[in-house]
Parts: C-alpha cells; sequence; structure tokens
C-alpha cells in the first residue's frame, strides 16, 4: 500500500466517525507525504488545520493508521500552504482605497449603524462543542479573512448564536489589529440592494462599492432561496469578491444541499470553502450561558434557580436568555425570587418532549424546512420537490410517533397503506447509504424536539 492509497483507507474511515462537515473542513488538501521509520507525516494547508487536526484528532488518526499498519507508531503533521487561486489581493490599488469614501448604499450604512450589536464580542460568547467548530472558523477568518476558509457558511437553527457569532468578526480584535474592512448585512436587506441595483441600472456601481470591504458578512443567506434574479447577481457579485481574495461569510437556518430553490453553481459557490454548524447546547453548557450573562449585568441569582432554568429550557440559547430576562425584572421588583416562583414565571418557556413532537408539528417542521406550504405536502403530485418531504413526514411520523401505517395513509388523504409502507422504506433504507439525507433529518428532528 502506498502513501496515497493508505490515507484514502484513513479518510474513508474517518469519515465514519466525525460530522461531514468536520470532515470536509478538516480533511480537505491533507495526504501523506512520507513516512520514516515509524512516524507518519501528513501535510495540511494552514496552521489553523494543524492545531485542529493534531489537537482533537491525532488519537483517531494514529489509532487506524496503526489499524492498518501496526509499525505505525506516531504522527505528525506539517503546513504545506496550497498554490493561490488567484493573486489579485495583492494589486489592489490605490484608486479602491479611495472608493471607500464612496461606499454609499444606505444598507450598508444602516445595518452599521443599527443592526450591528455591540454587545456581540467573543468575550461574551460561551464556546462548547456544540459551537466550537464554528467558534474556531471564525477566528480563523478573523486572523487572516479571505485566506484560510472562503466562503465560511454558518449553519443552524435559530437562537442558537449565529448572527453574535458572526458579528463579532467586527470588533474582533485580530480584524481591528489588521484595519481589515467588515460589512454585516442581513439577506433581505443585501437582496433589496441588489434588486434596487438592477433597477438603477447600477449593478457595476454596487458592485464597485464593496470592493474595499475585506469581509462581507449576510446573515440568513436562506432568504435568497427561489428570488432567481437575486441569485444570478449575487453569483456574481461573489466571483468579484472571491477573485480579489475577500472573505465571505454567511449564515443560514440549513446547509446549503438543503436550502430549496437554490441554483447549483450558488450552492456549490457555497460549499466550496468551509462548512460549520452550531447546534444546541448541553445542560453545562447552559448554565455557564446564564452565569455569563449574568455577570455582565452584574447580577447574582440562587444557584437552584439558574439550574432550574438550565435544566428546562432547552430549546435554544435566545429563549434562555428570554427567561432569564423574565426572572430579573420580577426579581428587581419583588426582590425574592424562590423556586416555586420561579417555576410559575417560566411556565411558557418550559420543553415537554410530550408537547412538541405531535403531528402537527411534524408535518410544519418538514414543510418549513422545505419551504413549502403544509397543505403542499398532502398534494396528489409526483414533483421530486414534493414527494421527497412528505416521505420524510410519513417516516418521522412512524419513527417518532409510532403511527400506524393505515393511519398514516388516512393522514394523507386516505392513500394506500403501502404507499406509506414504501415511503417509510425508502427513507429508512436512504438514511442508511445517504449523508445528505441524515443530516438533513437530524436538523428536522432537532427542530421538532426543539418547540
Ligand atoms: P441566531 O442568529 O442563530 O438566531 P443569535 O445570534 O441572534 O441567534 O443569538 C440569540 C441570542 O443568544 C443572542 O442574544 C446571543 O447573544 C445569545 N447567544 C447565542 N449564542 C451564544 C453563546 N454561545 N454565548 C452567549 N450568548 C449566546
Ligand atoms: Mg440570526
Amino acid at each position: 500500500m502506498n502513501n496515497t492509497e493508505l490515507w484514502q483507507s484513513v479518510l474513508a474511515q474517518m469519515q465514519f466517525n466525525i460530522s461531514r462537515a468536520n470532515f470536509a473542513t478538516w480533511f480537505q488538501n491533507t495526504e501523506i507525504i512520507s513516512k520514516e521509520n515509524e512516524k507518519i507525516i501528513i501535510s495540511v494547508p494552514n496552521a489553523f488545520s494543524k492545531e485542529w487536526l493534531s489537537n482533537k484528532y491525532n488519537k483517531l488518526i494514529l489509532k487506524i493508521l496503526h489499524d492498518i499498519d501496526d509499525s505505525i507508531k506516531d504522527l505528525d503533521f506539517i503546513i504545506k500552504p496550497q498554490p493561490l487561486k488567484n493573486s489579485a489581493l495583492k494589486t489592489i490599488s490605490e484608486s479602491e482605497k479611495t472608493e471607500d469614501a464612496q461606499l454609499k448604499f444606505d444598507e450598508f450604512k444602516i445595518n452599521k449603524e443599527t443592526n450591528l450589536n455591540p454587545r456581540y464580542t467573543f468575550d461574551n460568547f460561551v464556546v462548547g462543542s456544540f459551537n466550537e467548530l464554528a467558534h474556531a472558523a471564525a477566528l480563523a477568518v478573523a486572523d487572516s479573512p479571505g485566506f484560510n476558509y472562503n466562503p465560511l457558511f454558518i449553519y443552524g437553527g435559530t437562537g442558537l448564536g449565529k448572527t453574535h457569532l458572526i458579528q463579532q468578526l467586527e470588533t474582533e480584535k485580530a480584524t481591528i489589529q489588521k484595519k481589515k474592512k467588515v460589512r454585516y448585512i442581513s439577506s433581505e436587506k443585501f437582496v433589496s440592494a441588489i434588486v434596487s441595483a438592477i433597477r438603477t441600472n447600477s449593478m457595476e456601481s454596487f458592485k464597485a462599492s464593496l470592493s474595499p470591504i475585506d469581509v462581507l458578512i449576510i446573515d440568513d443567506i436562506q432568504f435568497i432561496s427561489g428570488k432567481n434574479k437575486s441569485q444570478e447577481e449575487f453569483f456574481h457579485v461573489f466571483n468579484s469578491l472571491y477573485e480579489k481574495n475577500k472573505q465571505i461569510v454567511l449564515s443560514s437556518d440549513k446547509p446549503p444541499n438543503a436550502i430549496p430553490e437554490l441554483e447549483d453553481r450558488l450552492r456549490s459557490r457555497f460549499e466550496g470553502g468551509m462548512i460549520a454548524d452550531v447546534s444546541l447546547p448541553d445542560y453545562e453548557t447552559r448554565l455557564v450561558i446564564l452565569k455569563t450573562k449574568l455577570q455582565e449585568k452584574n447580577i447574582d441569582l440562587p444557584e437552584e434557580v439558574l439550574e432550574y432554568i438550565a435544566a428546562n429550557v432547552k430549546k435554544n440559547i435566545r429563549e434562555l436568555e428570554g427567561a432569564l430576562n423574565k426572572l430579573l425584572v420580577y426579581n428587581k421588583i419583588n426582590q425574592t425570587l424562590d423556586i416555586e416562583t420561579v417555576k410559575k414565571l417560566l411556565k411558557g418557556f418550559v420543553f415537554s418532549p410530550f408537547d412538541v413532537a405531535n403531528c402537527k408539528k411534524i408535518i410544519e417542521t418538514v414543510a418549513r424546512f422545505y419551504n413549502l406550504e403544509e397543505k403542499n405536502l398532502f398534494d396528489p403530485t409526483r414533483r421530486k420537490e414534493i414527494v421527497k418531504p412528505r416521505q420524510i413526514a410519513m417516516f418521522l411520523l412512524r419513527k417518532e410517533l409510532k403511527y400506524s401505517f393505515p393511519a398514516i395513509a388516512r393522514k394523507f388523504g386516505g392513500k394506500d397503506h403501502t404507499t406509506a409502507i414504501y415511503a417509510y422504506k425508502k427513507i429508512l433504507q436512504e438514511n442508511e447509504e445517504n449523508n445528505k439525507l441524515t443530516e438533513e433529518l437530524n436538523l428536522i428532528k432537532q427542530r421538532i424536539y426543539s418547540g
């Protein structure tokens, strides 16, 4: 077995051990470059990968290598920079610097003044296994925008810290020190800027206005779904920034491959850099987040109260903060806060799995995930965009709620129950074979169970 084959078989096994996003991120552009005595040397594209791989995956990689060839006892990583796809960065001219003053798109100004939340800094951002990949990626991007991973694509459910994470790039020390220009914009505003540029025939000056920017952050890019003209222009904007090694950071509520009605070429651009997810924090992390929030406000609450919130408010971080704020308001007026009062006050926040996973919730979540209306799922159509979500809804009714097949068939307009059986088996099997589907199912389930 030569080095390439050896590495291929390591990669094949790594894929089963870590998530797709992690795998794509950390193992892209890696290879074994030598095997000396008992030591394997692996080349990685940058310092960031090196650090991450040697801290997180060293043991696992070594174990896999050792299982294949037991003479291998040690492992090291070296950095082998990738040739830059384009050297346009070096040619950014003085004329572009003066254009800075002309950055006149109102959307950006308004955004910069009002939308950026100065509270969003790296200091008050709690990192745990639920978001550490996204966090590390954002730091790497702040450190050398345009060079590590472009674009950086962060996805996850609502209230899990995407906006916080990407806005803080603006205030991050490295960005400030290096005088990097960061612009944050919501995708609604970005789309409306594109639409107005198309209308006034000023696409070129719109693009020019972006050129002084080093890091362009677009929040909630999933809203571009179905907006064909905007997608087309965005594709060109994207390319022109990318070619100049400008950093692009995107957030979305789902991964690129699950955004419906997205042009393939944009999808492949989105997938071309690093994709990192944020998920739900666990109990311990929720407790740390609560304590961080209190510290920020310089207030104390009894440990018992904090533990109650952390144990019961599980939907997302926004709700966690909401629950805390509600108690703080009460506390301010009433001074004492006993656990019985807390329970009463937080009724609306408390999560109960039995309340959330019902049929309505499954239908609603699946429809929303695929940008469909709920009634579309019941359309008697064979269109691919509908058939798959419908099969997934049937699958989840069976798997999560133990509905009988005839009951599922009744739910879906009296279809023959063999249709329900077929849907269940098909999704079950595809789930085994297709990572993309597994990822989608996980996200959907996460959303169903997060209330
Ligand atoms: P999203 O954009 O994913 O919907 P936000 O970034 O708006 O979520 O986060 C919701 C709230 O939770 C914000 O007030 C944010 O400050 C807070 N928050 C999210 N993640 C964290 C974290 N890791 N540490 C501290 N606060 C967080
Ligand atoms: Mg957000």
